[in-house]
């Protein structure tokens, strides 16, 4: 049920019109990750994919969303986190009522950019020393080469002598 197509698919049934119950349509909550679960006792029972919340017996006025995110704060669909949950494409037709989840996932996308960008600084000091021990390297070792041929060179004039 982690599909938001599939859950969608099981409000084939569902007791309530966009007209009388505008806040908790299959489209809303297939897209909160609810999917029906419809008992003889409950027949408008739905269940969160990722938190097991249930909740059902919805009146007019209800907004699932609104209900999602006070009775469990912290399911990852009601942030926004990645939980597995496989949106539909081309979501069009959902109505972004609330742009907090939105909000609270652009917030994430920044802090791990600003982790990566560290990253990024840090490995960039650590090539510029390496580069500049390259340098050195080099430097040295061309100075290495100087020096062994003036001695080649003083040890040949010697033999020569
Ligand atoms: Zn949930």
């Amino acid at each position: 049920m982690n599909e938001e197509v599939q859950r969608l698919k099981t409000f084939e049934h569902w007791p309530h019109t966009e007209s009388s119950h505008p806040g908790v349509t299959p489209i809303i909550l297939a897209a909160d990750g609810f999917h029906f679960c419809p008992t003889p006792q409950d027949p408008d029972t739905v269940v969160c994919f990722f938190c097991d919340l249930q909740l059902g017996d919805w009146e007019r006025s209800d907004d699932a969303k609104a209900v999602h995110r006070k009775l469990s704060p912290n399911c990852p669909m009601v942030l926004g986190l990645p939980c597995g949950n496989v949106q539909k494409v081309n979501n069009a037709s959902t109505k972004l009522e609330d742009d907090a989840p939105a909000h609270m996932r652009l917030e994430n996308v920044l802090a791990r950019k600003a982790t990566l960008l560290q990253a990024v600084t840090a490995l960039e000091t650590s090539l510029e020393d390496a580069r500049r021990q390259i340098v050195d390297a080099i430097h040295a070792r061309k100075k290495l080469q100087q020096e062994a041929a003036v001695l080649a060179s003083g040890m040949k004039t010697r033999k020569n002598d």
